[in-house]
């Protein structure tokens, strides 16, 4: 309706902008405190070696819940988080955790190879990016080879200086790895020049297994393979996906086919009945 009276985006005219507007406000109000009151936890998704089987990481995924407004995705608060600036302390503690987290289950025998944690790109070309995080793994104690940090390629594309962060991170002896990769414009030679360790190929290829897109899939983790990535495909949602990315000897594998992200007990048990023939789950 707007749009007919002559295009003024800012005028918000439909019962349904307005509903939408008004999320957005509460959103926005609630989410000031929500580190302060707790509301926010992490969950843990497993990434599966493919040639075994067995959990070789997680990826840490953020979560809110409000006593208002109920459970809120990422997709809808980050973007939030980061039009305010706030995702830098929220970011400074979803590491802390995370790196306490490793930690702590080495401390108790769940011997995973990494932990991944996403990092948005307001966090990482904020300037004490790189001391926060090394005193996040001092303070934790964590062996900062455990760490692999999560970046897009428009991260690196659009972020002056990255290039720099990087060979910082990889001064500090942190991993990377591309998120979603496949999605933004960076060739695979400009990122083999980066020190970045793992691709992770975009839920939407492998979403379009189902429908001949193959070509695609197996182009990417042989380039992958060949640059000497590791490579990682997600949102794996069934055993036809994952038997074409074991044909293709993807290395590793993550989606809701193995599990959805869950609580840290629960990687726990995961981890302790290693043998788990993750195949037998349909
Ligand atoms: P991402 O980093 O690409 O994370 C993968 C998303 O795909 C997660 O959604 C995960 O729950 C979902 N997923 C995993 N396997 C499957 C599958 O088999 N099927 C389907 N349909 N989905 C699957 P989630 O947790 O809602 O996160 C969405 C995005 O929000 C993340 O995408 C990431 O960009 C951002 N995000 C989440 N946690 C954090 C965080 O701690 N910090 C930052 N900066 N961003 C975060
Ligand atoms: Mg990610
Ligand atoms: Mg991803
Ligand atoms: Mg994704």
């Amino acid at each position: 309706l707007a749009k007919e009276q002559g295009g003024n985006d800012y005028c918000i005219s439909t019962p349904e902008q307005k509903i939408k507007m008004d999320r957005l406000f509460n959103i926005e109000l609630e989410i000031k405190d929500a580190l302060k009151k707790n509301e926010f936890h992490i969950e843990y998704q497993p990434l599966i070696n493919l040639k075994n089987n067995q959990i070789v990481g997680v990826e840490s995924l953020l979560r809110w819940s409000n006593q208002a407004l109920g459970p809120i995705s990422p997709g809808e608060f980050i973007p939030i988080l980061e039009k305010t600036g706030d995702i830098v302390t929220v970011g400074k503690w979803i590491l802390w955790t995370v790196c306490n987290q490793m930690k702590l289950w080495q401390e108790n025998g769940t011997l995973l190879q990494k932990i991944s944690v996403n990092v948005s790109p307001i966090q990482f070309k904020e300037t004490n990016f790189i001391n926060d995080l090394q005193e996040i793994l001092n303070e934790t104690q964590l062996d900062a080879s455990y760490l692999e940090l999560e970046i897009t390629e428009g991260t690196i594309l659009e972020i002056k200086d990255s290039a720099k962060t990087l060979e910082a991170l990889q001064g500090l002896g942190v991993k990377v790895s591309i998120d979603d990769f496949g999605t933004g414009y960076s060739s695979l030679s400009y990122l083999k020049q980066l020190p970045i360790d793992t691709l992770k190929i975009d839920k939407s290829f492998i979403d379009n297994l189902d429908a001949d897109g193959e070509i695609i899939v197996n182009t990417i983790i042989n380039m992958g393979k060949n640059l000497r990535f590791r490579v990682i495909a997600e949102g794996i949602e069934n055993k036809q996906q994952l038997d074409y990315l074991k044909l293709q000897k993807c290395h590793e594998g993550q989606g809701y086919y193995f599990s959805k992200p869950v609580k840290s007990e629960v990687i726990q048990k995961l981890y302790h009945q290693s043998s788990k023939n993750w195949q037998s789950i349909d």
